[in-house]
């Protein structure tokens, strides 16, 4: 006979193995279903340090505390790709890979996204913020103290990080491919001030792209293009910030739950529930995401909790938010 799941996870990156340790302490049978191997985005980096109760932690180091705390629980954790998710007439949940099919009692989606790359020279190869190149200002704008920096990108996530990264860094270099910003109003008056400002620190370079990133061991300068004049131009810099977008890891979800244009799972933020009975969804993967280690890991948690509820009480999950019992009122 099968075995079934009272809860099975989507994805082994900070949000998906919070959930699990909550899950499986709660002496729920969970699974843990992860396409690679166990961290997300976050092994990607040596240098955490904006989660708190850590000064600095490297993200395989985190990863390995929380992968051992929730096997240590009772978490099985399988290498697969998960392909479909479909609710069955019973009410349990069908979660499909490749090979293998496994059954749940509730699902809890948590496959992330991946940065949009430019796909220029050097990107790879200097994507650390130790060497250089950054997806994420909120993360490591600190590590460019004083220094020269250029960023990329037109949209409200670029300008509101480019301004962040701006307050650390000496000089920031915004290179965006238009002439006009897509970000709203308000953040481009922001930028246009410091900009204009004689004591300002952000210089544009617009109707522009970059060509590549270049530097002996870590990033020493970039190339940049005119797209309107095809003029080319080096500016020396120790970090590159590039801010255009997000993919979330969600292109196997199209026909089960509900998606935004840009492929984020619509869900209810209080209570992280998609428009399937029993099927919630946490971390970067989900409408709304605050793109950082400490959110994945509270939605990974607020998933876990809800779970419960809904294992409890199936009807739970068609009550309003104003109506349903809040986790302190069980
Ligand atoms: C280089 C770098 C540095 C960062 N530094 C910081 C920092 O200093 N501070 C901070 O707060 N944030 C930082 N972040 C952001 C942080 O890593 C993310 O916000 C966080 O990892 C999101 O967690 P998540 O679990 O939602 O998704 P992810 O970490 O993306 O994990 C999702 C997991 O799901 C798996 N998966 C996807 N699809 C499937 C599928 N179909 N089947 C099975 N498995 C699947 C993926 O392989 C992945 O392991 C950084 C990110 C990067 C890339």
């Amino acid at each position: 006979m099968t075995d079934i799941y009272d809860s099975i996870i989507i994805g082994a990156g900070p949000a998906g193995l919070a959930a699990a340790l909550y899950n499986a302490r709660d002496r729920f049978k969970t699974l843990v279903l992860e396409k690679f191997f166990p961290g997300g985005q976050i092994i990607n980096t040596d240098r955490i340090e904006n989660y708190p109760g850590y000064e600095n932690i490297s993200g395989p180091d985190l990863i390995e505390k929380i992968k051992k705390q929730a096997e240590g629980f009772g978490t099985e954790i399988k290498t697969e790709e998960v392909k479909k998710i479909t609710k069955l007439p019973d009410g349990n949940i069908e979660v499909a890979c490749d090979k293998d099919s496994f059954i749940g009692r509730s699902a809890i989606i948590a496959c992330g996204s991946d940065y949009r790359k430019l796909g220029v020279p050097g990107e790879a190869e200097f994507r650390n913020a130790g060497a250089g190149v950054s997806y994420c200002g909120t993360c490591d704008a600190p590590f460019f103290k004083g220094k020269d920096v250029v960023a990329i990108g037109g949209g409200n996530t670029a300008l509101e990080e480019a301004l962040h990264v701006a307050k650390f860094a000496a000089k920031l270099t915004l290179v965006h491919r238009r002439q006009e910003f897509r970000a709203t109003k308000v953040l481009v008056e922001e930028l246009m001030a410091k900009v204009n400002s004689p004591d300002g620190n952000i210089k544009l370079k617009l109707d522009s792209v970059i060509t590549a990133i270049e530097g002996a061991g870590k990033v020493e300068k970039v190339k940049i293009k005119n797209v309107k004049t095809n003029a080319e131009e080096e500016i020396p810099c120790s970090g590159v910030f590039i801010f255009v977008g997000m993919i979330p890891n969600t292109a196997f979800l199209k026909d089960s739950v509900d998606l935004t244009q840009a492929g984020f799972v619509k869900c209810d933020v209080g209570f992280l529930r998609t428009k399937i009975p029993g099927i919630f969804v946490a971390g970067d993967c989900r409408i709304g995401a605050a793109m950082q280690l400490a959110t994945a890991v509270g939605d990974g948690v607020n998933a876990a909790m809800m779970t419960k509820q809904y294992l409890r009480e199936a009807d739970w999950w068609n009550q309003p938010i104003s109506d349903a019992l809040m986790p302190g009122e069980w």
